[in-house]
């Protein structure tokens, strides 16, 4: 066969010329793809391209942004203090979003490194929109980028491979809310779960059970309801901004009970949701309820990805923290020269 190829005039001539074309354009597009990035983006001075950075920057939220890389020694609130005026605000928000992995009090030690990149919002709170953790003894670092997934009311943070950070209760009493910013195993002196939501967010009862009572110790407690469960646990919400049960009324699961609210002693709009045993013993509604952790869908992972590497960015490449003011948000929103 390939003697009679080869017999013939011209054919190894013609296969050795598509060879080499094949060869050449081989060559050629392993030259044009991105080389591994050895250069640092150019700074700050460089408007975005257009083109490029106008879908990505609609994720980002408006405002200035503030960057910075701390490696712990004391504690991660006086770390945080000393690096940014910011500190303080800039380590409780940090902390919440890792509170889910780490136990802060015991895995951390001098050398591990935090990060976070913040902002300040219209409504003048403090909002961070990347922050990561690398813990030496874990050998891991953890990160959290903010990210509104599609279908979702507010914003959450997601990890570099589009798990969220924070778990969701199963049965959750509530579905539509910020962030939980108070857990039992976070805060032991705190009963229960807070759920930072908006004013008049719809709370149901997870699981069937009877009103026993409602609006107890209102200056503590606002408008609030508890429920003891068919199996007997109580269940107390606290907070509301309107009670739509009364005492002795059946609940089904997942019936709607109240809207939440800012009543009481409370000082920001949530949910306070608390379970008790029968005899008083307090429980931990995350290990009552169990947890599943959300995964962004296919469908959103590339403008997360998008969002990701401009926080990487942030994170690389902090504006000066003396400059005070002025430069438009595209300013820091570095090209990531990835073309
Ligand atoms: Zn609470």
């Amino acid at each position: 066969m390939i003697r009679k190829l080869f017999a013939k005039p011209g054919v190894p001539w013609l296969l050795l010329a598509v060879s080499l074309v094949v060869i050449l354009a081989l060559v050629f597009i392993r030259g044009s793809a991105p080389a591994p990035q050895t250069t640092k983006p150019a700074a700050a001075a460089q408007p975005a391209a257009p083109q490029a950075a106008a879908p990505a920057l609609a994720a980002v939220p408006e405002g200035e942004w503030e960057a910075v890389t701390v490696s712990l020694k004391h504690t991660p609130s006086q770390d945080f203090g000393d690096a940014s005026v910011d500190g303080d605000l800039v380590s409780a928000e940090w902390a919440r979003l890792f509170v889910w992995d780490v136990d802060l009090r015991r895995q951390l030690n001098p050398g591990d490194v935090m990060r976070a990149g913040w902002h300040w919002t219209d409504e003048a709170e403090l909002e961070i929109g990347v922050a990561t953790l690398k813990v030496n003894k874990l050998g891991k670092t953890f990160r959290a980028y903010r990210f509104l997934a599609p279908g979702d009311k507010y914003p959450s943070y997601w990890n570099e491979q589009g798990a969220e950070v924070a778990r969701r209760l199963n049965d959750s009493p509530i579905e539509d809310y910020e962030q939980v910013t108070s857990l039992l195993k976070d805060r032991p002196t705190h009963k229960g779960m807070d759920f930072k939501t908006d004013v008049g967010t719809e709370v149901n009862c997870p699981k069937a059970g009877v009103v026993l009572r409602s609006n107890w110790n209102w200056s503590a407690n606002g408008n609030c309801i508890e429920v003891q469960f068919e199996d007997g646990t109580i269940a107390k919400f606290l907070h509301l901004s309107e009670n739509r049960v009364k005492v002795g009324d059946k609940l089904t699961a997942g019936q709607i009970i109240a809207l939440s609210g800012n009543t009481g002693h409370s000082t920001g709009a949530h949910l306070h949701y608390q379970l008790n045993t029968a005899d008083g013993r307090v429980i931990d509604p995350i290990d009552y309820h169990g947890t599943t952790q959300r995964q962004l869908d296919a469908g959103s992972l590339a403008s997360f990805q998008a969002t990701v590497q401009k926080f990487d960015a942030l994170l690389d490449n902090p504006p000066k923290p003396a400059a005070p003011a002025v430069e438009p948000v595209a300013a820091i929103v570095v090209p990531v020269a990835k073309r």
